[in-house]
Formats: structure tokens, C-alpha cells, sequence
């Protein structure tokens, strides 16, 4: 048997490398991880944490406004941009902190600096090589830009957590998750925000009314959603103005341009193509159902094989990998009923089949019902909720579980749970409602919409 430095070399202390390299180390084995930029990867530093810390700030401008009709008068409140990023950076670096202690208490070795695979068994960081039994490729995604005239006067999702100032005029290009909680977040921190999207329906990949829905209360909030228009080009005037061509020849005027467009796998360069690792037309790095690569020696996982671009689902495949190489091999990965949650305003929180995706396959029962949340009889805020169940009406399985409104994301967590256990339509008509809240319309949807 060679003899290997490590028995695992992981690429990239994201949220899936930093929990592989963790689990690897406490079965035993030998573990290095080299990371370039930021330890806990995008989710801890320009991902979903900051962007959830950012999202209940640009809340309180609502919630100071739905005080109001309980009785409070507050002054008009105001808000400080530099206060909010210290804050948030000060959390940050803390959760770095927390993710090195991690890695360090369980003797994994840190390496920073970019990593290049060179052979199958053999890394180079800083120069210097370095030989393991096993690789883990868990480099993660970036933002893909525009390739449009100006498309350098524009920032993406990974600059947006550290401007300096809150621009007064923001245009968001994108409607998807990344674009539409952003846009979000600038609307509620005060800007005069747009969201430009050549499609015609935001978050497109999920339930059709979690977009429309999502849509009608944005715009209701102040955001000037424009559908089938996409930014052509983007011009810098003398002042730092940006004006944009937009691709219906009309024109508009903003101080920053925030791309949302989408995102890659960060597979460029690392060497894979010449070890042998094939990569998708996406440049995602194909894997088996056990993550290996056409290389038996080299595994991949998270945002890198591009399945599902979340943060919990990038933890479960590490430990996955890290059970398979170094301990019973027995752990085992399902994509059914992921639930996830968009932290728009309002939040969209889903779980299961869209009706679209149901249809394909089954006989289907819809259950919707769209109200005015209690809170919002006195705060005299406009804001509806929807919610929607997708029913099999031969078996009468709940299929999927859809929310557009406050805590969707909360609430969804728990009713995922009696999805993925198989619960029918009949048990959640068995199951007491909790009075008064919005979930329990969950449990108390009596007759279908649609079959
Ligand atoms: C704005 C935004 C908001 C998001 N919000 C949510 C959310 O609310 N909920 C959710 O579940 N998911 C969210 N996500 C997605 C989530 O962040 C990712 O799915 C998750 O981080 C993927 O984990 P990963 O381990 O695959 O990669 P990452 O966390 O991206 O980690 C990859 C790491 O590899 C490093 N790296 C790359 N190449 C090299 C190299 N050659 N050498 C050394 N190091 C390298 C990178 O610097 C990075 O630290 C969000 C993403 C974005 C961009």
C-alpha cells in the first residue's frame, strides 16, 4: 500500500467540507483541508447567513410601520447602513472563528490557499504538494455574470455584503431566490429598488403560485417588478450614475446594479478535466449516488455537483462521504421533500412537488387558501398569505406543501417532516390546529380548489 500524507484532502472549507473533513477526522482518519478565501465557505461569509442578518434588518422598516395600528408611535425611525455591516461583520468573523475551532478540535489540518489537483492522489497548495488516499472536491459555486456591454459597473451577491454605503436606486437583474431576497432586502432598507427579469414568473422553479403570489406582495411592498426585460448595458456616467439600456430599449437610471442571474460550479482550473474527472455541460463535477468522480480516488459534493444548491443538503452529502471512507458506510442520501425557504418579503417556505410536478405523475386534489393574517387587521398592512397543499387522489399522500407569508420557512421545516413520513390529507384533517395562528390553515383546508 503507498504511503499518503493524509487519508483525506478536502477542497474548500464551505459547508460541505468543513462538515466532511470534521466527521472524517472523528472516524480516525487522517485529514487536511485547504481553503483560498474564507473558512464556513459562502454560506457562513456571503451566503445564507449574512443575507438572513441582512433580511431582518431591512424587516423592521414594516414592522416599525405595522406598530403603529397597535397603539406605538415611534419617531421616524432611522437607519444607519455602517451599523448594520460592522454588526454583521463582527458575527462573521465569530462563526470563522467557531468553523477553525471546529476543524482544528478534531485535528484536522488547515492549509489556506488555493488547491490544484495534480493527480489522483496528489494536491498542490502554495506550491507545495501534498498526497492523499482520498480527495473531496467541495469547492462550491459563484455568480455568473452577464456578458454584457458594462457588466463590470455591476456587483453581484458576493460584493452586496460589503458596499460601503446603501445606495439610494438599485436595480436587481435575476428572479430567482438570490435576486428576489435582495431585492427584498434593499426595498425594506429604504432604496427605490427594481427587479428586472426576462422571465415571466419569479422563482420559476417552484410551485406556480408561490411566484405569482410572491410577485403581487413585492410589488405591493414598493418593489417595481418588470417581467420579459432583462438589462442590455450599463453605462457609467461622470457622476457614478448608472444608466442602463434595458433589453426592450427603455431606459433607467440607478446608483448600483446588483446581478442575480445565476450561479456555476467553481470548477475551473482545479485540474479535474486532466486527472480525469468528467464534468457536466454545466461544468459540474458528475458524480455516482455515492459522490465518487470517474476517479475512484476523488469525491465531489455541495454546489460543485450542482444537484441542490442549499447549505443542509451540502452537510448531508459531506457526511455521506465521510461515513462511506471512513466508517460503515451505511449513511445514505435522499432528495425527496428537501424543504427550503426564500427570505423574500414575504418569506416562501416549500416542501415536495409543485402542482405542475404532481400532474406529470399523479391524480391531484389542490388545496389553497389565500387570508389576511390576524396581525394585519389592526397593523392595517396589506400583505396577504397564501398556502397550498398538492394532495394524490388516489392515495391521498400530501405531496407537497407550499406557503408564501411570515415565518413560510419556519413553518415549513415542521410540516416537511409529515411529508417525508407519508402523511395523507385525512391525517392533517386529524391533526388540532394551533389557535391563533397561520399555520394552522395548514390543518384546517377542508375543500380542494382543483382535482
Ligand atoms: C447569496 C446566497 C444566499 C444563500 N442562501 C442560502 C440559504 O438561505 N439557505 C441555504 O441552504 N443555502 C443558501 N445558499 C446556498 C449555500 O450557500 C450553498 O449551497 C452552500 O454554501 C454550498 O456549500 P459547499 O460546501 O458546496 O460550497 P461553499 O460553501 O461555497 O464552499 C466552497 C469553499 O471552497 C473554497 N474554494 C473554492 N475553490 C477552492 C480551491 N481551489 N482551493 C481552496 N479552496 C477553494 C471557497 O473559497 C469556499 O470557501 C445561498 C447562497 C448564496 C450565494
Amino acid at each position: 500500500m503507498p504511503d499518503f500524507d493524509y487519508d483525506l484532502f478536502t477542497i474548500g472549507a464551505g459547508s460541505g467540507g468543513v462538515r466532511a473533513s470534521r466527521f472524517a477526522a472523528n472516524f480516525g482518519a487522517r485529514v487536511a483541508v485547504a481553503e483560498d478565501k474564507y473558512l464556513g465557505g459562502t454560506c457562513v461569509n456571503v451566503g445564507c447567513i449574512p443575507k438572513k442578518l441582512l433580511s431582518y434588518a431591512a424587516h423592521y422598516h414594516e414592522d416599525f410601520a405595522d406598530a403603529a395600528g397597535f397603539g406605538w408611535h415611534l419617531e421616524t425611525p432611522k437607519f444607519d447602513w455602517a451599523t448594520l455591516i460592522a454588526n454583521k461583520d463582527r458575527e462573521i468573523s465569530r462563526l470563522n472563528g467557531i468553523y477553525e475551532r471546529l476543524l482544528t478540535g478534531a485535528g484536522v489540518t488547515i492549509m489556506n490557499g488555493r488547491a490544484t489537483i495534480v493527480d489522483p492522489h496528489t494536491v498542490q497548495v502554495g506550491g507545495k504538494n501534498v498526497t492523499a488516499r482520498h480527495i473531496l472536491v467541495a469547492v462550491g459555486g459563484w455568480p455568473v455574470v452577464p456578458d454584457i456591454p458594462g457588466a463590470e459597473h455591476a456587483i453581484t451577491s458576493n460584493e452586496a455584503f460589503h458596499m460601503p454605503t446603501l445606495p439610494r436606486r438599485v436595480a436587481v437583474g435575476g428572479g430567482g431566490y438570490i435576486a428576489v431576497e435582495f431585492a427584498s432586502i434593499f426595498k425594506g432598507l429604504g432604496a427605490q429598488t427594481s427587479l428586472l427579469y426576462r422571465g415571466e414568473r419569479l422563482i420559476r422553479e417552484f410551485d406556480a403560485d408561490l411566484g405569482t403570489t410572491l410577485a403581487a406582495e413585492m410589488s405591493k411592498k414598493g418593489v417595481a417588478i418588470r417581467f420579459k426585460t432583462s438589462i442590455a448595458a450599463i453605462e457609467k456616467a461622470a457622476n457614478g450614475e448608472l444608466m442602463l439600456t434595458l433589453s426592450d430599449g427603455s431606459k433607467l437610471t440607478c446608483d448600483l446594479v446588483l446581478n442575480a442571474t445565476g450561479r456555476a460550479p467553481n470548477t475551473r482550473g482545479l485540474g479535474l478535466e486532466q486527472a480525469g474527472v468528467a464534468l457536466n455541460e454545466k461544468g459540474a463535477i458528475v458524480v455516482d449516488k455515492n459522490y465518487q468522480t470517474a476517479v475512484p480516488s476523488i469525491h465531489a459534493i455541495g454546489d460543485a455537483i450542482n444537484r441542490l444548491q442549499l447549505t443542509p443538503v451540502a452537510l448531508a452529502e459531506g457526511m455521506v462521504v465521510a461515513d462511506r471512507l471512513f466508517n460503515t458506510a451505511t449513511r445514505s442520501m435522499s432528495y425527496d421533500f428537501v424543504p427550503t425557504a426564500i427570505f423574500s418579503h414575504p418569506n416562501v417556505g416549500t416542501v415536495g412537488l409543485s402542482e405542475a410536478q404532481a400532474r406529470q405523475q399523479h391524480e391531484v386534489k389542490i388545496f389553497r387558501s389565500t387570508f389576511k393574517a390576524l396581525k394585519h387587521t389592526l397593523s392595517g398592512n396589506e400583505e396577504r398569505t397564501m398556502m397550498k397543499l398538492v394532495v394524490d387522489a388516489k392515495t391521498d399522500c400530501v405531496l407537497g406543501a407550499h406557503m408564501v407569508g411570515p415565518d413560510a420557512g419556519e413553518i415549513i421545516q415542521g410540516f416537511a417532516v409529515a411529508l417525508k413520513c407519508g402523511a395523507t390529507k385525512a391525517q392533517f384533517d386529524a391533526t388540532i390546529g394551533i389557535h391563533p395562528t397561520m399555520a394552522e390553515e395548514f390543518v384546517t383546508m377542508r375543500e380542494p380548489v382543483a382535482n
